[in-house]
């Protein structure tokens, strides 16, 4: 298509003809350097108990440190990056970085042993023959323990799984490591795959939390959600709650944990890590 192909200057007087697929291979050749020159960075957003506000898992969240554009969030480079494949090289980057940064905390902090880490995965991820061995690797090198990872898929991930990818699921699970199904609820799942699937938590998305507290019909069906849940034995988690009465709301149909801007935003590790060292459990004595 003619319209779209633009005409760039590509350095003193000479111009070059870029076409889209051009454009998408330079972005992408971008991202996969970005990769290799460590402008990744991990932030970690706090899961806590709603009722009494203690840390029981962090949700690790990519983000590029780009050298001109300043620290960009997912939403500007992860589509593309599963459209071109380097959301495997992200992917594996962020893996091990945040069980790098978990691993740390815990050898620092025996406060923090029991501490859950999330790591989002994407649909081209979770069909990758080696995934398993790569995690498998990954939790080697850094001794994070598999059963405190939690790999977070969305529905669309897991919408009609082939074989081998249940076969997948299967063998991470048997490691220990949990499955959690993100932004629960915005997908066109038919819920029977909650059954095939091993998956332990259920992410309640954003979209139905907000207004909890002031549509009753927000309400039921969040009511709803919490009740599917707690049918299949799933830890449910809720996401974007940003005030004290979505908080509130939500304990009240029995939800036990979430997430958002209300209880922390996501936050650079070392941040985590000195918020992990002053938050001292009840009975426990500080620490100077
Ligand atoms: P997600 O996994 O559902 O993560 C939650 C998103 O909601 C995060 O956005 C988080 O910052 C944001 N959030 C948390 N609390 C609140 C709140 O109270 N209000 C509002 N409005 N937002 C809140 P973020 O970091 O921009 O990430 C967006 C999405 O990008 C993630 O959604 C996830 O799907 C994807 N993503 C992030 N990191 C990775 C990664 O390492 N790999 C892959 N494949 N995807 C990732
Ligand atoms: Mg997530
Ligand atoms: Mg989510
Ligand atoms: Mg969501």
């Amino acid at each position: 298509d003619a319209a779209m192909y633009a005409v760039k200057r590509a350095g003193r007087g000479s111009y070059r003809v870029y076409t889209p697929e051009l454009d998408t291979r330079a972005h992408d050749a971008e991202l996969r350097r970005a990769v290799e020159n460590d402008e990744l960075v991990v932030h970690f957003q706090p899961v806590v108990t709603l009722a009494g506000g203690d840390i029981t898992a962090v949700e690790a969240l990519v983000r590029w440190n780009h050298p001109t554009r300043g620290l960009l969030m997912p939403g500007a480079f992860i589509d593309l990056a599963e459209e071109t494949g380097a959301v495997i090289p992200i992917g594996e980057w962020v893996l091990l970085d945040a069980c790098r940064q978990a691993a740390g905390w815990r050898a620092a902090n025996p406060d923090a042993e029991s501490l859950r880490l999330s790591v989002n995965l994407s649909a081209r991820q979770v069909t990758q023959t080696a995934l398993v061995d790569i995690i498998r690797n990954i939790l080697a090198e850094t001794g994070f323990p598999a059963d405190r990872l939690v790999l977070e898929l969305t529905e669309s991930v897991i919408l009609q799984p082939d074989e081998q990818t249940v076969a997948r699921l299967n063998a991470l699970r048997e490691m220990g490591i949990g499955i959690s199904v993100d932004d629960f609820g915005t997908g066109y799942a038919a819920l029977s795959y909650l059954r095939a699937l091993p998956v332990s938590v259920l992410k309640i998305d954003r979209s139905f939390v907000t207004g909890i507290d002031t549509d009753p019909d927000v309400y039921a069906v969040a009511e709803a959600v919490v009740r599917l849940a707690q049918a299949y034995r799933l830890h449910v988690v809720a996401e974007g709650i940003e005030t004290a009465g979505q908080a509130a709301a939500l304990i009240e149909m029995g939800c036990v944990s979430g997430q958002g801007y209300h209880f922390a935003r996501p936050m650079p590790g070392e941040d985590l890590a000195a918020k992990l060292s002053s938050s001292v459990p009840a009975g426990r004595p500080g620490r100077a």
